[in-house]
């Protein structure tokens, strides 16, 4: 946790800053190891101090390293507490300018900081710490093959119930229970279940709908394990489907290889994605992929690098990047594949073991 803090006040300079606050539940979590969902990290150059209420006093003292904490238990709303704490404490101190996160700071909060501190420079920031996530450490690394490991085993034992009459709905609860029962902590985000035509909506959580015979699912699933994500997507066809989407099926799947193929290190996010767009736009499905190639995994389940067109960001060993390309035809169906790709030195890693070959229930 100290290292992680020291990475951070080494980009104090570049920034123009003395003092960062923090105020992302996830970045709190990843530099002082407080996990709770409410709370103020703020880093001076020489000190960090870690503020929260009342209701986290011994979770903060067990879990917090590398931080002092301290906790107010009084009515105030946050971001009274944590001023009234940062303004009359006298054990914290800090002076000059003060970083904060642009995204992730109330409007309240900030103008109560301008108010209060007339003197300290307030200086707008955006994905700083959310940078210095990107690489992954060992233990990191080990609790997304984990998450991973789980979810390909918790999708490996659901398969066989999927049935004409299910519903999306009781097979999201099946996936959820193996995850939980495989030692997950819990769901990694809402798990999407989209069937037959509602599988044309890339974000299609799990609805009432019951499955019918010749159609598609699309399964976007993942689980947490200390806290690290696992996010795959496997699309699957109960009976026979017509030739156009089974025709969809392998454009996505040869797309899909293409930007694993591409995924190496210093190659640039928008280039692994262009891998990938390509071959689907040459197939006469380009507007059809109605989003970026992938993302991140990291404490966040969207965490950097993004892998889309804008993103210059160069891949580097240790970076876990999904790779998940998708066509949906509006009232057809649609088909998405997605695996979590670990960066290594000499190119990749698919951490999935779940085949991704058309698959026939
Ligand atoms: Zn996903
Ligand atoms: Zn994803």
């Amino acid at each position: 946790m100290e290292q992680r803090i020291a990475a951070l006040r080494r980009r104090f300079r570049t920034l123009g800053i003395a003092n960062f606050l923090v105020k992302r539940p996830s970045n709190i979590r990843w530099l002082c190891g407080f996990t709770g969902s409410s709370g103020l990290l703020l880093i001076t150059g020489r000190n960090a101090y870690f503020i929260t209420d009342g209701r986290y006093t011994n979770q903060a003292k067990e879990e917090v390293s590398g931080a002092l904490v301290y906790t107010y238990s009084n009515g105030l709303n946050a971001a009274d507490a944590f001023i009234r704490e940062l303004k009359s404490n006298r054990e914290i101190r800090f002076r000059g300018r003060i970083g904060f996160e642009a995204s992730f700071l109330t409007v309240d909060f900030y103008r109560q900081l301008k108010r209060t501190f007339p003197n300290s420079g307030l200086v707008e920031t955006q994905n700083v710490v959310e940078e210095l996530m990107m690489v992954k450490d060992e233990y990191e690394i080990n609790a997304i093959r984990r998450a991973v490991a789980i979810t390909d085993k918790s999708l490996e034992s659901v398969l066989p119930m999927v049935k004409p009459g299910i519903t999306e709905l009781g097979l999201a609860a099946e996936i959820t229970y193996q995850h939980v029962k495989n030692g997950a902590e819990k769901n990694s985000f809402e798990l999407i279940v989209a069937s037959g035509p509602r599988s044309s909506m890339p974000h299609g959580v799990a609805s009432k709908r019951k499955i019918h015979r010749n159609e598609l699912i699309t399964f976007d699933i993942g689980c947490l394990y200390n806290g690290y994500p696992s996010d795959m997507t496997r699309t699957v066809a109960v009976g026979k489907v017509n030739s156009k989407l089974r025709n969809i099926y392998d454009i996505v799947l040869e797309a899909q290889a293409r930007g694993i193929e591409a995924a190496v290190p210093g190659a640039r996010c928008c280039d692994v994605d262009a891998a990938a767009r390509n071959f689907i736009a040459a197939a006469g499905f380009g507007q059809y992929f109605v989003h970026g190639l992938g993302h991140g995994l990291g404490l966040e389940v969207h965490s950097r690098p993004m892998v889309n067109k804008a993103s210059k960001t160069v891949l580097k060993p240790g970076m876990v990047v999904t790779i998940e390309p998708g066509v949906y035809i509006d009232g057809m169906g649609g088909v998405r594949i997605e695996d979590d790709i670990l960066i290594t030195e000499n190119g990749n890693e698919v951490l999935n073991r779940t085949p991704r070959e058309f698959m026939e229930l």
